[in-house]
């Protein structure tokens, strides 16, 4: 299997909190989820994955290339990256903001006309069709959680990441949104992202990192990493779980 994003032996500090040491591999279509409680580090991690915040040790491969070296356009082309919030100061609309993931590939800024299709079908993939024009601060959490979606999907990249993949979405859209994703790494593509439900996880995931205060505890297919033992050590509490009558996948429950 071909390693496209390989991270390795990576630290990095803020005042109060250590990530430590941290090794993911992401390889050609697959899916990989993080999880961990709040405050174990995703969401640093990520960030350091995408060049947002610079490492104190330990390098990152992107499609074998050192990251340190490579330009904002490079990594653009290649990772597109859902962050946890995302507030824009000024008045964007939909599809503004969706035509913002390519800047990469244009020379200059709304040169969106022959675009509009392409835009469109993003948007149909996420179930928002016709909200090109809406003003984006207008949309509910879970719509302009889509809108994003939609945008990393235009940005056309081999990796999408995504920090907390159900923030602000309801079940069904969770699922769709998840689904979507799932049959892009079928195609190729291949996913990492943050996820607080662990049973979404434990469902679509090839490969799952448990990550608690700065360290990856455990790692490995959902069945092996989502066990009784693994999550009251990752959680400090007791949860049951169970199989999945139909799908045989590990279930967390209270
Ligand atoms: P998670 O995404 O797993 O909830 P984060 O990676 O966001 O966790 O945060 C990990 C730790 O780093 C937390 O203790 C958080 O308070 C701290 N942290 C996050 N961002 C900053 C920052 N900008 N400055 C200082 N500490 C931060
Ligand atoms: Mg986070």
């Amino acid at each position: 299997m071909k390693k496209i994003l390989e991270v390795k032996n990576l630290s990095f500090d803020y005042e109060n909190f250590n990530l430590k040491n941290i090794n993911l591999t992401i390889e050609k279509g697959k899916f990989i989820g993080i999880i961990g409680p709040n405050g174990s580090g995703k969401s640093t991690t990520l960030k350091l994955v995408t060049k947002l915040l610079k490492p104190k040790s330990g390098k990152i491969l992107l499609f074998g290339k050192n990251l340190e070296n490579c330009t904002r356009t490079y990594i653009a082309s290649k990772i597109s990256f859902v962050r946890q919030e995302f507030n824009p100061v000024f008045e964007f609309k939909v599809k503004d903001i969706i035509e913002l993931g390519a800047l990469h590939r244009k020379k200059s800024f709304f040169t969106s006309i022959e675009n509009q299709q392409k835009i469109k079908n993003c948007l149909d993939m996420v179930e928002l069709s016709g909200y090109e024009d809406r003003y984006f601060s207008t949309l509910s959490g879970g719509e302009q959680r889509r809108v994003l979606i939609a945008r990393s999907l235009y940005q056309e990249t081999p990796i999408i990441i995504v920090d907390e993949l159900a923030a602000h979405l309801d079940i069904s859209h969770a699922v769709q949104i998840v689904e979507i994703l799932k049959k892009l790494t079928k195609k190729g593509k291949s996913i990492l992202s943050a996820f607080h439900n662990i049973n979404i996880a434990s469902k679509y995931c090839d490969y799952i990192y448990a990550l608690k205060d700065g360290q990856i505890l455990f790692e490995g297919a959902p069945k092996d990493v989502i066990t009784i033992e693994n999550i009251k050590k990752l959680y400090n509490k007791d949860f049951h779980i169970i199989n999945h009558p139909k799908y045989n996948y590990p279930i967390v429950t209270v």
